[in-house]
């Protein structure tokens, strides 16, 4: 039986996972992280007013493809997705949380967690993923489906004419602050949008499915966030809530919790190839960085390299 490894269980190599099992293919999935979730995270925080949860990587995603259309359309038939007027006419959060549709993906498959994968090793058409506690397991074929800064190194020591698209490919960072207020925010619609310093900022207890405390996301934009990239979160945190205070009207209500993150590799760059695939060393990248970066170019790179590891593996078979 054919049997891929796919590193990253990211919205990509969910995909491409999901699209390989449709083929009969036996799919194993890596991931550095504790859940699947990637870039789509969903984190809880405990408050004195009970759990704040917050959806503090993509906020929302939007739909061009008829494909992922009627993928949409399955995650809505099954409850992990919600349309969500309020960022805009057109969008769809995961409910009861974002992570919620990768859970959903990941399900069907076996997935193991906490596993940072640091390279590749060849024996002779198969290959094993350098990974700690991994050894002895061999694949026919190892898909990457990490940010673009995170491909390049493994892949450059296989295919230096591949790593050079991910070597090329810049990603922006995004500091990102988690906040429950005791209070709730003067503040109508709940979303705020480019101003000088925030990109996007949220009211993430009134999404859809979800409860709990004021609970609010607010991300800088990514030149603020380049600017302050080696800071720590402690001193990135009395930023956002002073941005966030101005565009509530001044004085913020008592904070009853908080976070901070630092997406290094937030936002890609997408050079729009649609994926990476080597047929003679069975190895292949797929991620937002090879379309664009949403969530929906995500899915789309995961489908188009199954169909291009699918391809290969009929050829061989007539
Ligand atoms: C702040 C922010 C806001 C965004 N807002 C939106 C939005 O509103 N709408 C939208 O459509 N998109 C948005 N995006 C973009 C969207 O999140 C991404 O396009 C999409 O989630 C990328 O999916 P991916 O699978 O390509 O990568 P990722 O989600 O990054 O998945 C890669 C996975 O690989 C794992 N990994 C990395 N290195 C290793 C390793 N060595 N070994 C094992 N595992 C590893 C990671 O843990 C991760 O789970 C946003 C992104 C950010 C950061």
């Amino acid at each position: 039986m054919y049997h891929v490894a796919v590193v990253g269980a990211g919205m990509a190599g969910l995909s491409c996972a999901r699209h390989l099992h449709h083929a009969g293919i036996t799919v194993s999935v890596f991931d550095k992280g504790r859940g699947p979730g990637g870039r789509m995270a969903s984190r809880r925080i405990d408050t004195p007013e009970g759990p704040a949860s917050f959806d503090f990587g993509a906020q929302y995603f939007t739909v061009r493809d008829a494909d992922f259309a009627e993928q949409v359309q399955d995650w809505l038939a099954h409850g992990v997705a919600a349309p969500w007027p309020a960022a805009r006419a057109d969008a769809f959060v995961g409910v009861p949380a974002m992570n919620s549709i990768l859970r959903h993906l990941a399900a069907p498959h076996e997935v193991t967690f906490s596993a940072l994968v640091h390279g590749l090793k060849r024996h002779g058409r198969r290959w094993e993923l350098l990974c700690d506690g991994q050894h002895d397991r061999h694949y026919d074929s190892v898909v990457l489906a990490l940010p673009a800064e995170q491909t390049a190194p493994i892949l450059t020591l296989h295919d230096f004419d591949l790593a050079q698209t991910a070597l090329f490919a810049r990603s922006q960072p995004s500091w990102t602050g988690m906040f429950a207020f005791a209070q709730p925010l003067a503040h109508a619609t709940g979303v705020i949008r480019d101003t000088a310093m925030i990109a996007w900022a949220a009211r993430d207890n009134a999404k859809p499915g979800r409860s709990g405390p004021e609970s609010w996301v607010v991300q800088a934009t990514p030149q603020w966030s380049l600017a302050h990239l080696e800071h720590r979160p402690e001193t990135i945190g009395p930023h956002l809530l002073q941005a966030l205070a101005v565009e509530t009207g001044g004085a913020l209500p008592a904070l009853i919790g908080q976070s901070i993150h630092r997406w290094r590799y937030g936002l890609s760059a997408g050079t729009g190839s649609g994926s990476l695939w080597n047929p003679e060393i069975a190895l292949g990248a797929c991620g937002d960085w090879l379309i664009g970066p949403r969530i929906e170019c995500a899915w789309l790179s995961g489908r188009h390299l199954a169909e291009r590891i699918i391809g290969t593996l009929s050829q061989f078979a007539r």
